[in-house]
């Protein structure tokens, strides 16, 4: 069984708007490579193209993937809401919320993108690949049913995941969201409901500034199925690998997934120009095994990688490009040439005694309630 990665050329057509020379950027006239905004395709063309130079695209499943249908879209974003952002992609693009621009087509490319997430999810849940990797552009991670922000347009992961359940493919996921910047969106969207797991870790008052407290642990029947563990700047390998093993699994373990989807976001990484993190291409091939060995356990390997954030044009290749060879067990390396200089780059040894004690305090309230009942059929 194979990895299977979703991606499509016209997600790195997505644009805040620009122009090339003095054409308006749309149909068939493709952005300048430097936009204003940190958001700009370099970081995942570079992944896509590092992976056509090691040749890993070999030992993967290359799909693409229809765009997200009307009926995908409706299941998490209200009509009002795809209508404006459709009639204003026509016009030329705009801005619907809070820094996400987007320009001629915008809707189209956001369609596309989701359509990614919602593919590989399925395609895994329905056994065509064991595992899968979504290179989606624009993210989804913030985007709430009527609000975008922070450069999401649709929900990607939401979308896929709400799909996912209305075709009978899965009850109970779990969405585990390492970008660096808070998962305001997926946790909005699923706060209510107990079928879905939300766990975010992330950088204390980054973005949004206001959300991804430790105390907002879900609502209703949902109370317990939202974690949230805001870690401060300046969080290494260690620091992210015990977050991992000692909040995620267990409340993984607990949860019991039949499927397990990253908002794999790069952005913790320590080239990142919009974080303070100092994660390396290694934290996150390790985590991706942390993610592997959990869907291992519960649901038959099912993991899916939905590509997020991540701004260092330089570096994300490499963090995705290690991601994938874990995920495929592919020998097609590609090394990371800092790898020297970021292992020295790390908090010192106190400072990693100080975070495990936090992320031990962290785990103590988090996982302290009584443990969520499994369903009587996976008790
Ligand atoms: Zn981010």
């Amino acid at each position: 069984m194979s990895t299977g990665f979703y991606w499509d050329e016209r997600c790195f057509w997505h644009t805040g708007g620009n122009y090339a020379l003095t054409m308006p950027v749309g149909g068939l006239v493709q952005p300048m490579a430097a936009g204003g905004l940190p958001e700009h395709p370099e970081t995942k063309r570079r992944l896509r193209n590092l992976m056509e130079v090691t040749g890993i695209t070999a030992d993967l499943e290359m799909r693409h993937a229809p765009a997200a249908s009307d009926d995908d879209l409706l299941r998490v974003h209200p009509a009002p809401y795809l209508s404006t952002f459709k009639e204003m992609s026509e016009a030329g693009g705009g801005e619907l919320g809070l820094r996400t621009p987007f320009a001629k087509d915008g809707y189209e490319i956001a369609r596309l993108s989701a359509g990614l997430a919602i593919r590989a999810v399925e395609d895994v849940l329905r056994g065509s690949v064991a595992n899968a990797y979504a290179l989606s552009r624009p993210p989804g991670h913030h985007c709430l049913p009527d609000w975008p922000n922070g450069f999401c347009l649709l929900a990607n992961i939401a979308l896929a995941v709400e799909a996912a359940q209305a075709k009978g493919l899965a009850g109970r996921i779990a969405v585990v969201d390492w970008d660096v910047h808070h998962g305001n969106g997926t946790e909005q969207i699923f706060y209510d409901r107990d079928d879905v797991l939300t766990i975010s870790v992330h950088q204390e008052y980054n973005y949004p500034l206001d959300t991804g407290d430790i105390t907002d642990r879900g609502r209703g029947k949902g109370l317990g199925f939202n974690i949230n563990v805001p870690l401060p700047p300046g969080v290494g390998h260690v620091g992210y690998l015990e977050a991992m093993e000692r909040i995620v699994r267990p409340a993984l373990d607990r949860f019991q997934p039949e499927l397990i989807i990253v908002a794999c976001g790069f952005d913790a990484g320590i080239f990142d120009p919009i974080a303070r993190m100092l994660c390396t291409a290694q934290t996150f091939g390790l985590m991706t095994r942390q993610m592997m060995d959990a869907a291992e356990a519960h649901c038959d390997g099912k993991l899916v990688m939905v590509h997020e954030g991540g701004y260092s044009e330089a570096y994300v290749p490499f963090c995705g490009h290690r991601v994938l060879e874990e995920l495929s067990g592919s020998d097609r390396r590609a090394p990371d040439p800092m790898a020297a200089t970021v292992a020295t780059r790390q908090p010192n040894a106190q400072a990693d005694t100080f975070i495990r004690g936090l992320i031990g305090e962290m785990a103590a309230v988090l996982l302290s309630d009584p443990p969520a009942a499994p369903p009587p059929d996976r008790a």
